[in-house]
């Protein structure tokens, strides 16, 4: 238990500042993130130990966990939760109930979150879960002027989470955490998840229905069809529409011009991480080098090298401008899990 999962927020740039111990010339580097495909990303933190705890003994892999994670949960109480009004740790006021949107006029007192706004455990329950169906992976509160976020730890406190509730609740953060780490997808022949487990193959193949059809079954990863075409191809499957927007974007952006760099020309705006294959575009102030905010691993843009390899800052690099990336780096899973929980 413990561990935290920190992911990264949607934006367009993430400050570095915070990290002790990097070369100083990139420690404030604000880099810019492409993403090729604009997709809801998690902003919170939250645990995930629940995944060890969640995996009875018949149930090995992740696989396994993540399916028993789709199962339906049927987790609503018919009786009303209320607060104990001797609880010390709560502070109760009076008046509106803020997050009873349907006006269901709860029994129980109201008792004030952290953000000042008040609550019955049935109204947070229900907002909560309503957040939840909506795909959101955060509980904000659902006040208009408030733009507080809420632990999950509070919320589960607060609303009096049954056990049914809180393994609900959970399954549901991560389940969808799983889905945008963990390389899962949904086959489209049976829309059971599955995980890959060769990263650089886009052409999959999904045991359920390959024993269904009694004859192998296999998907295309990118563009989630049946898979077109005789042999392994690294890019795209032969389907209509299937290409990879990211290659795409690093054959066709522009060349960057530094500020303060001199002696490097014709070098392309955007990179793939060379360590975890995230886009990443250059704010073209101070030095070449930056650092990845999603794997954390420094390097110079120009050359695509480690920097502690580069060693230059604000000249052209001994082995010259990396010529633009035809392939996107594929994250080791097992160094992505160590630094993201
Ligand atoms: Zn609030
Ligand atoms: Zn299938
Ligand atoms: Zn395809
Ligand atoms: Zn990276
Ligand atoms: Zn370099």
């Amino acid at each position: 238990m413990g561990h935290k999962l920190t992911t990264e927020e949607n934006t367009e740039s993430t400050s570095n500042n915070d990290t002790p111990g990097r070369n100083p010339h990139t420690e404030r580097r604000n880099v810019t993130v492409r993403r090729p495909r604009a997709r809801p990303r998690p902003r919170n933190v939250f645990r995930t130990a629940q995944v060890n705890s969640y995996a009875p003994s018949r149930r090995t892999g992740l696989d396994t966990v993540l399916e028993y994670f789709e199962e339906e949960a049927s987790s609503t109480t018919e009786q009303e939760k209320c607060y104990d009004p001797n609880d010390p740790t709560l502070r109760f006021v009076d008046g509106d109930d803020d997050m009873d949107f349907l006006c269901q006029d709860y029994k129980s007192r109201r008792a004030l979150m952290s953000c000042g706004h008040s609550v019955t455990p049935m109204s947070l329950t229900n907002w909560c879960r309503h957040l939840l169906d909506k795909g959101e992976t955060i509980f904000v509160c659902g006040q208009k002027d408030c733009n507080a976020e809420w632990s999950f730890d509070e919320v589960c406190k607060m609303a009096l989470l049954t056990p049914e509730e809180t393994e609900y609740f959970e399954k549901q953060l991560f389940s969808r955490v799983a889905k945008d780490y963990l390389d899962v997808k949904s086959c489209p022949g049976c829309k059971s998840s599955v995980i890959r487990t060769e990263l650089d193959n886009l052409r999959v193949r999904c045991t359920i229905c390959s024993a269904d059809k009694l004859k192998p079954y296999e998907f295309c990863w990118q563009c989630l069809k049946e898979w077109k075409g005789s042999s392994q191809y690294t890019d795209r499957c032969l389907n209509d529409g299937c290409f990879n927007a990211s290659l795409e974007v690093l054959r066709t952006c522009p060349k960057i011009k530094f500020q303060e760099v001199r002696g490097v020309s014709g070098c392309p705006s955007i990179r793939a991480c060379p360590t975890c294959g995230m886009l990443l575009g250059h704010d073209k102030t101070k030095c070449k080098n930056i650092i990845c905010p999603r794997c954390k691993d420094e390097f110079c843009f120009v050359c695509l090298k480690p920097s502690t390899v580069c060693k230059t800052y604000f000249t052209a690099c001994v082995s010259g401008v990396a010529p633009r990336q035809t392939y996107i780096p594929v994250w080791n899973r097992q160094h992505m899990l160590k630094r993201l929980i």
